[in-house]
């Protein structure tokens, strides 16, 4: 069998290939595994390092839990920090303390002032949602199927939500990104798989490093599928090595490349129509990240944790890696995380200006910012030719009327990765995206096929 891309769910098909005794080859066109997992370490000092793909898992990442444990992986909490975080919005800078009440500058009632921006969520989303979520496998059948015909914004205001609260939610939380233009059953999902947050001791890419170490030489790097043929009886991958062009051939190919990258992929036969419909239409969003080293950690001469929510165009403020805070004296990673159209626009400013635009507004932000700076990176997710963006976003009606077809195989071509499930923009999504292509081709194999 041929798995078409290492990134967690490619990992995860050869994993349960190879445990069921198939003979599988992954060809991934980067030089490591991981994709859209990925921890930066360059060009930081003192072991720093930073995600600038996934950051955190969940206790409710079921798969994801199996490997880490089967892996013996370390976890770092990755929950609220203890010490205030700050807000920039709507003009005003203040910090906000655990369980601390502040006047929001939105428009919001007595009763919702006293809320933080979680527990309006809480209140007019999770506590509202019909129980059938926890099982969102049935997300083809009522009631699940008609929250995906709403959009995120149009579902609060079903439960009151006032347009404060709206903006409030939009301005500062995930779940908000996009309220207008989100499937309620996405924002469910994203929702509900909340729990609690970790990260991986050392860095989130132990993971896929770890799954692809115990694939060992059946991982191949440098080689990128540029077309995948079904040939009646099986299949042929063709792909680009350096200057070379090679063959691959197997029974049945896991295609497990983000979905602007399958744009891209010459497959034969063509796909039906609903399926290349599915492939163009479902919306792919874009995130980039510019990543900060500074010589101390002076916000916390401020009593301050160095997360910063703003409504400035460096988006969310956060410090990397995750887990114990850095002591005022030491040397620490902030990252400017901008997303949508906004993370479009800056990957589209010439490379000399990127940094100053993000290095402006941190100074406004956090002032001595300038002074400290050491050294920066960034990644513009859009620009990566092998991820095309950050990850697919599920309009209202695109999970009912697409994600069958991208589920569906093709001849003897199998699909995976997180645009091919209800648990989109997720590593648990991918990783289970990845197991249910295996099952189908150990069942097909099964049956003779
Ligand atoms: C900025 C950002 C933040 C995120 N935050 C979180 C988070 O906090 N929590 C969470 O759970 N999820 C998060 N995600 C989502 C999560 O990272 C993805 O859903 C998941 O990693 C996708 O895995 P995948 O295997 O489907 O795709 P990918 O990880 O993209 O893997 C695809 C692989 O295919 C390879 N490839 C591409 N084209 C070819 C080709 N032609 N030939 C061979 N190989 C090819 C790529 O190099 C890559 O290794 C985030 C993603 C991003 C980008």
């Amino acid at each position: 069998m041929i798995v078409v891309g290492a990134g967690l769910a490619g990992l995860a098909a050869a994993w349960e290939l190879d445990e069921a005794g198939h003979e599988v080859t992954v060809l991934e066109a980067k030089p490591r595994p991981g994709g859209r997992v990925r921890t930066l370490r360059d060009p930081f000092a003192d072991d720093l390092y930073a995600e600038a793909g996934a950051m955190l898992f969940s206790e409710t990442y079921t798969q994801a839990n199996r490997y880490i444990d089967e892996l013996g992986l370390e976890r770092v909490d990755g929950g609220q920090p203890e010490l205030p975080v700050l807000f920039h919005m709507r003009g005003e800078r203040f910090a906000v303390g655990p369980d601390e009440q502040v006047d929001w500058p939105y428009d919001l009632d007595e009763e919702e002032q006293e809320l933080e921006p979680v527990s309006l969520v809480q209140r007019y989303f999770l506590e509202t949602l019909p129980p059938e979520v926890a099982e969102l496998e049935a997300w083809n059948e009522p009631p699940l199927r008609e929250l995906d015909e709403l959009s995120l914004e149009e579902y609060l205001r079903e439960q009151g939500a006032s347009q404060g609260v709206l903006d409030l939610i939009a301005d500062t939380t995930f779940l908000g990104r996009r309220i207008d233009r989100t499937s309620t059953l996405t924002s469910a999902q994203l929702g509900g798989l909340t729990g609690a947050p970790f990260a991986l001791k050392g860095g989130n890419d132990r993971l896929p490093l770890g799954m692809a170490q115990r694939l060992g030489q059946n991982v191949r790097y440098g080689v990128a599928a540029t077309d995948i043929r079904d040939t009646g009886f099986g299949v042929e991958v063709r792909a680009r090595r350096g200057p070379r062009t090679e063959t691959y051939e197997a029974d049945r190919a896991i295609c497990a490349v983000p979905l602007g990258v399958l744009k891209e992929l010459e497959v034969n036969p063509q796909m039906p129509q609903g399926k290349e419909q599915a492939v163009s239409e479902m919306p792919y969003v874009e995130a980039t990240r510019t990543f900060m080293q500074v010589k101390r950690s002076f916000w916390r001469d401020e009593g301050v944790a160095g997360r910063v929510y703003t409504d400035l165009p460096v988006g969310r403020v956060d410090r990397h890696p995750w887990g114990d805070p850095a002591g005022p004296n030491e040397r620490s990673i902030l990252e400017s995380y901008v997303f949508d159209e906004a993370a479009a626009e800056y990957a589209a400013l010439p490379e000399d200006e990127r940094l100053e635009h993000v290095l402006e507004h941190m100074e406004e932000l956090q002032p001595g910012f300038q002074e400290h700076f050491e050294a920066a990176v960034v990644k513009a997710w859009g620009e990566d030719p092998y991820a095309r963006g950050h990850a697919s976003w599920p309009r209202p009606g695109d999970m009912t009327s697409h994600l069958e077809a991208l589920q569906e195989p093709h001849g003897h071509i199998h699909f995976a990765g997180e645009h091919t499930t209800v648990w989109s923009n997720s590593m648990e999504g991918a990783l289970r995206s990845g197991v249910r292509a295996a099952w189908e081709i150990d069942e097909a194999a099964a049956a003779g096929g």
